[in-house]
C-alpha cells in the first residue's frame, strides 16, 4: 500500500461522520473481523457506524465483541461507505442496491476488481484484517482488546490457524501484537475453528457419505435436503471443504452447496503449485490460488458436471 492511498483513506475517514461498513455473504472470520474491527476503530474516533452483513453474523462467531450490533440492511444516509474482504461488488449481496459506488474497498484477493473510489488491495496480506491493522498503525488510529480479538480471529480463520502457504512472519508478528493487546489466541482458535455444532457434524456426515475421489480430485455436495435433515442453520458448507482438502490422495478438492435461489455455491481448495482462482474466475467467482469460490446458476447436478470438467482441465494443465 503506498503512502498516498493510506493518506487518502485517512482524509476520507476524518471528513466522514456517518460511516457504513459492509462485507460479504456467507461471512467468514475475516469478513466478520474486518467489519467489526474497523467499526470499533471508527467508533473510538467518535463516528456513527453502521455494520452490515446480508447474512448476519454466523453463530460460530457469537463469542466476539459487538457481534450483535451487525444488521442485515443498510438503511440510512452515509458520508462514507467501506467494503471489506470482497473481491467484487456482487459479493456483498443486495445491501447496496439503493446506494452508489462504494467509497473504499479494502481487500487481499488477487482477483479484486477495484470496484470502489479508493481501492486498498494488498494480495500479500494473509487476511483483510492485516491490511486494516496496518492502516490503523500507519494513521495512529486507536486499537484495544476488542479490536484485537476480532482481528486475531480474521488472521486465524483465513490462515487456518497459521498453516496456509501464504502465512508470513509479518502475520505472526501482528498476531503477537494482538495477543499483547489482550486477545486470547487459544480461546479464539477454539471458538472459531476447534469446535463444531452437532448440526454441522451431521451435515458433514451427509456430505461425506457421498464423497468422490478420481485422479487426485475429490468432491462432494450438500443439498438443501441435507441442510434440512441435519437442521444446519447456515447456507455454507460448515467448512467441510477444509476436511476434504486434508485428504492425502488429492491435489484439488471441491464442495458444492445447493442454494435456495437456484444457484450452487462452489468451494475449491488446492495444494501449492495449483491455481484454482482462475477456474473460479471463469465461473464468475474469485479468491486466491489455493482457495477460491463462486456462486453459479444452475442445478446441483449441472453445476457439478461443468465445474468438475473445467477443474479437471486446469488440474491436467490443459485448461
Ligand atoms: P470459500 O470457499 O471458503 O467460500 O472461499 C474461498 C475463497 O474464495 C475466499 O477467499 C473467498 O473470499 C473467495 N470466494 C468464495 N466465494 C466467492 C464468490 O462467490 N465470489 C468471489 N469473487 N470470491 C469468492
Ligand atoms: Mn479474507
Amino acid at each position: 500500500m503506498n503512502k498516498e492511498n493510506i493518506q487518502a483513506f485517512g482524509n476520507l475517514v476524518e471528513r466522514a461522520d456517518r460511516i457504513l461498513i459492509i462485507s460479504h455473504t456467507r461471512p467468514d472470520g475475516d469478513a466478520v473481523g474486518s467489519l467489526i474491527g474497523l467499526g470499533l476503530i471508527f467508533e473510538e474516533l467518535g463516528k456513527k457506524v453502521n455494520l452490515v452483513l446480508e447474512d448476519g453474523v454466523p453463530k460460530v462467531f457469537h463469542h466476539l465483541p459487538s457481534y450483535d450490533r451487525v444488521f442485515r440492511e443498510a438503511a440510512g444516509v452515509y458520508d462514507l461507505i467501506v467494503v471489506v474482504d470482497c473481491s467484487d461488488i456482487d459479493r456483498i449481496g443486495n445491501v447496496l442496491d439503493d446506494y452508489g459506488e462504494p467509497d473504499v474497498n479494502i481487500d487481499h484477493h488477487p482477483t479484486n476488481t477495484c470496484f470502489a473510489g479508493l481501492n486498498l488491495v494488498q494480495e500479500t496480506a494473509v487476511a483483510t484484517v492485516e491490511i486494516i491493522y496496518d492502516l490503523a498503525v500507519a494513521l495512529s488510529l486507536p486499537l484495544n482488546q476488542s479490536i484485537a480479538e476480532v482481528f486475531l480471529t480474521g488472521l486465524l480463520t483465513d490462515s487456518l490457524g497459521f498453516r496456509t502457504s501464504n502465512t508470513t512472519p509479518k502475520a505472526l508478528r501482528i498476531a503477537a501484537e494482538l495477543q499483547e493487546l489482550g486477545a486470547d489466541l487459544p480461546f479464539l482458535y477454539r471458538k472459531a475453528m476447534g469446535e463444531k455444532s452437532l448440526e454441522a457434524v451431521k451435515y458433514w456426515g451427509l456430505g461425506l457419505s457421498r464423497i468422490n475421489l478420481e485422479d487426485r480430485l475429490v468432491w462432494t455436495s450438500l443439498s438443501l435436503e441435507d441442510r434440512k435433515k441435519a437442521d444446519y442453520p447456515g447456507r455454507d458448507d460448515a467448512d467441510l471443504i477444509n476436511l476434504l482438502a486434508s485428504i492425502k490422495e488429492t491435489d484439488i478438492s471441491l464442495v458444492f452447496v445447493e442454494q435456495k435461489n437456484g444457484t450452487v455455491k462452489v468451494s475449491w481448495r488446492a495444494r501449492p503449485g495449483f491455481d484454482v482462482s482462475k477456474t473460479a474466475l471463469e465461473f464468475g467467482g474469485g479468491g486466491h490460488k489455493p482457495a477460491a469460490g463462486a456462486e453459479i446458476k444452475g442445478s446441483l447436478e449441472q453445476v457439478q458436471e461443468d465445474v468438475i470438467k473445467a477443474t479437471r482441465h486446469a488440474l491436467n494443465g490443459t485448461g
